[in-house]
């Protein structure tokens, strides 16, 4: 059993609705697509695929980075798959979805980092899934503003890019990750085009100090980001970073009311917080004002 050792009460995981998953599941196999939801075995997805969300991972399943947290295969990908796009949008359409969000593995092979598909995929779920808001949550495209831009001028409602952790532990659970290389990336989304919503998140658990945790926030909201994600760390094996330790439920109570008072327009913070987690209310909550 390659299952961490055990896990304090609150980290409870939902029933799963097993026939919806079953249905889902087939649909996504035979769209040849990937989701997070699935791979990641997220402890959300009866709530969220219930209730029209779910993410998927394009480009592929396999990374070319490999960070500690993330069970993701490392590799050389295949090719760019230019259909992926339509079939996504044709899944989004099929789940009736309320809000997408469309992540994809790193391509460093490639200098536009794939943002090409991010933009060709929220082009067509506005033709095929109207009303449908999408979120993507990309890379860091090592910087690349470019790249950024192919993305933004598509507008999504929301573009997110996680920090993951703080900046002292980059060097062992994310070696291949700069944080300016975020800080350009989420200042430029912001200067590019004011009106998309900014988000970011971040994992505890991996070892950081609370002080820490809050010089990263105290950062994100300098950039302008508007949504901030806080959850707890699960290691997906034994292979993967240890747990440091869990937060307990007011930790993250007391981090969120920390982020509001920074100025962040929504939080989420919470032992089973994920980046795409509620990120429907989020786009109605925030798009109307
Ligand atoms: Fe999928 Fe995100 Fe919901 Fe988890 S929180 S089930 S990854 S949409
Ligand atoms: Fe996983 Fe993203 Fe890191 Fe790739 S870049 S290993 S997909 S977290």
């Amino acid at each position: 059993d390659a299952r961490p050792a055990r896990r304090p009460g609150w980290i409870r995981v939902p029933p799963t609705d097993h026939e919806t998953l079953q249905w889902l599941k087939s649909l996504m196999k035979q769209k040849t697509l990937h989701t997070v939801c699935e791979e990641a075995g997220c402890p959300n997805i009866s709530e969220c695929w219930g209730s029209g969300t779910a993410t998927f991972l394009m480009m592929g399943d396999v990374c070319t980075r490999a960070c500690r947290f993330c069970d993701v295969k490392h590799g050389r990908p295949a090719p760019l798959d230019w259909d992926e796009p339509e079939r996504v949008a044709q899944a989004v359409r099929a789940m009736q979805l309320k809000h997408a969000v469309i992540t994809s593995v790193n391509r460093d092979e490639r200098k536009d980092g794939g943002a090409p598909i991010f933009a060709m995929v929220i082009r067509r779920i506005r033709e095929l899934q109207p009303g449908c808001s999408v979120e993507v949550l990309i890379p860091d495209f090592k910087g690349s503003l470019e790249a950024l831009q192919i993305v933004m001028d598509a507008r999504p409602e929301i573009l997110n890019h996680n920090v993951e952790t703080v900046p002292s532990l980059y060097p062992t659970i994310q070696p291949q990750s700069r944080l300016e290389w975020s800080e350009a990336i989420l200042r430029g989304a912001k200067r590019m085009d004011p009106e998309v919503l900014t988000k970011s998140g971040i994992m505890l658990g991996l070892g950081e100090s609370m002080e820490e945790v809050r010089a990263v926030l105290r950062d994100l909201r300098e950039w302008g980001v508007d949504i901030l994600t806080i959850g707890q760390y699960l290691q997906p094996s034994r292979r993967h970073a240890p747990i440091a330790r869990y937060y307990t439920p007011q930790e993250f109570d007391e981090l969120k009311q920390f982020g509001l008072d920074l100025g962040f327009r929504w939080v989420e913070s919470g032992p089973l917080v994920r980046s795409s987690y509620h990120a429907a209310e989020q786009v109605r909550a925030l798009s109307a004002v």
